[in-house]
């Protein structure tokens, strides 16, 4: 897979002090794949910049080249968004982790990329402040930024892209542009920061963003509600939506998974289909809400509604939920991950669901469901080998089934998680005539091609570097 050094890297070594490029074995299979199933291939090097004209003295060089470069955050994406296919130079942006200003009083904070969330929101609670945006993952501000990431706070807080407010970018020719900044609207020049987020590392290399942070709620309750079948948890959830409940948090869990979750985590909660819940808000007006979300869930045929008001009930109950991926991976060792991520109209989530499931046992795979279903938005977890392609083909069978229901119903391919190289193949019949654009928009950006090569948007192989 790795054919020998590059004639290139002495000149790379030359242009960096020694700890920042590395071709250290070990380092390089850290960058040669992501926590999915998709195989790996290792980068020639890796180079670790220290700031944004370290980025851009990087991009210089590898586009007079024409060298492959790859921005990698944690590499906690999930559709083999990181893995170097063509090679090439892995640039991890973990070294660029400092909070370079924090302003209470207008709810921002401005970050180097290589910020983990959790390492930003241990820095902001002596500021009574929170950053919203929770994958599970504790991914780097930058990789969430370049996936629009989400995850169990968006039903409240919204997603990655209602958080930046403004963001320094690196071009695949080193110029540094500036996007947004430190206010909350503008109605000047083209919104090109909304191009950036999601873009998956292929148009730009991002080096700082300005976020929207929040108080920290007075007061936050978590709440468990078991029910008979997914479709009734779903529908309990959305009348709790309709009826304004201060809700942060309406994951589904289903029964399944719970019991992965019991296995690996040592809790008892029954083996059913299950809402997890949070409300934020005052204790008074909190106080109000949980019997009224009680009320609905037991309408809507709820059999327990169990609340957690203590903190470490309540934490221990969301590390649970945000372990279940790796509660799957323990319970099915040597195994590997297949997690579909669809987003569909409201109305028509509690269909999806059940044809995942459906999807599961008529093609005999080992996986279950969960949903930011707030949202609309669900994954199912496959556990697959990697190396038996009779089972990987199952399994994307199964991915297959649900991307081509979500967009007969109107929905996306992915909610998310992004594109990679797994949803590659549904581009052009998710978007139509508007791929054309996004190719025309690539190629302006990245003429040579080598910004995360192969991933994102399907180009004719021609187009990129390798
Ligand atoms: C257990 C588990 C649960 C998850 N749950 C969720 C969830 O609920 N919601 C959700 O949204 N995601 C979820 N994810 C996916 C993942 O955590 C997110 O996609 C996350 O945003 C990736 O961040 P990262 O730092 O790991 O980025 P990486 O994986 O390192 O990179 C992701 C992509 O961004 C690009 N990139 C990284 N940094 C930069 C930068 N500075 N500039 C430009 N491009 C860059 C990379 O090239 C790559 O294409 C989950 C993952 C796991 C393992």
């Amino acid at each position: 897979m790795h054919d020998g050094e590059r004639p290139w890297l002495t000149e790379l070594r030359a242009l960096f002090p020694n700890d920042r490029v590395s071709t250290n074995p070990t380092v390089l299979e850290q960058h040669s794949h992501d926590e999915s199933y998709h195989p790996p291939h290792l980068p020639d090097a890796v180079v670790f910049p220290k700031s944004t004209e370290e980025v851009a003295r990087l991009l210089r060089f590898a586009n007079a080249r024409r060298i492959p470069v790859i921005p990698f955050g944690v590499g906690s994406s999930l559709e083999g968004h990181v893995v170097p296919v063509r090679g090439g130079i892995s640039l991890d942006l973990t070294r660029m982790n400092r909070i370079l200003d924090v302003r209470p009083a207008d709810f921002l904070v401005h970050v180097e990329a290589g910020m983990t969330r959790t390492a930003l929101n241990r820095a902001l609670a002596r500021h009574g402040l929170f950053f919203s945006v929770d994958p599970g993952a504790d991914a780097t501000l930058g990789g969430m930024a370049a996936t629009n990431a989400s995850g169990t706070t968006a039903v409240r807080y919204g997603v990655m892209r209602d958080q930046v407010r403004g963001m320094t970018v690196v071009l695949a020719d080193g110029r540094v542009i500036r996007l947004g900044g430190p206010y909350v609207k503008s109605s000047s020049g083209y919104d090109l920061k909304q191009l950036f987020l999601g873009s998956e590392g292929t148009l730009g290399v991002i080096t700082s963003l300005w976020l929207r942070v929040f108080g920290l709620p007075e007061a936050a309750y978590a709440a468990r509600a078991t029910f008979p079948s997914v479709r009734q948890a779903v529908e309990a959830a959305h009348a709790m939506l309709r009826y304004g409940l201060a809700l942060a948090r309406v994951e589904l869990v289903d029964r399944t998974s719970i019991r992965q979750m019991n296995a690996m985590k040592g809790t008892t909660y029954p083996e059913a289909d299950t809402l997890f819940l949070e409300f934020h808000g005052s204790p008074a007006a909190l106080e109000a809400d949980l019997p009224a979300a009680e009320a609905i869930a037991r309408d809507g045929g709820a059999t327990a509604f169990e609340i957690e008001r203590e903190k470490e009930a309540r934490d221990r109950l969301w590390e649970a939920r945000h372990h279940l991926a790796y509660a799957y991976l323990h319970a099915h060792p040597g195994k590997k991950q297949l997690v579909t991520d669809v987003c569909v109209p409201l109305s028509v989530l509690a269909d999806g669901i059940e044809l995942a499931r459906r999807e599961l046992e008529a093609r005999g795979l080992e996986g279950g469901v969960l949903g930011h279903i707030g949202d609309g938005n669900f994954h199912t977890i496959v556990m697959i080998d990697a190396d038996d392609p009779a089972d990987v083909a199952r399994a994307e069978g199964l991915h297959e089934a649900l991307v081509r229901y979500a967009l007969s119903v109107g929905g996306t391919a992915t909610g998310e998680h992004g594109v990679g190289l797994g949803k590659l193949k549904y581009q052009a019949e998710e978007h139509g005539e508007a791929l054309s654009l996004m190719q025309a928009i690539k190629r302006l950006l990245d003429p040579a091609g080598i910004l995360n090569p192969g991933k994102k948007i399907p180009l004719p192989p021609d187009e990129s570097t390798g």
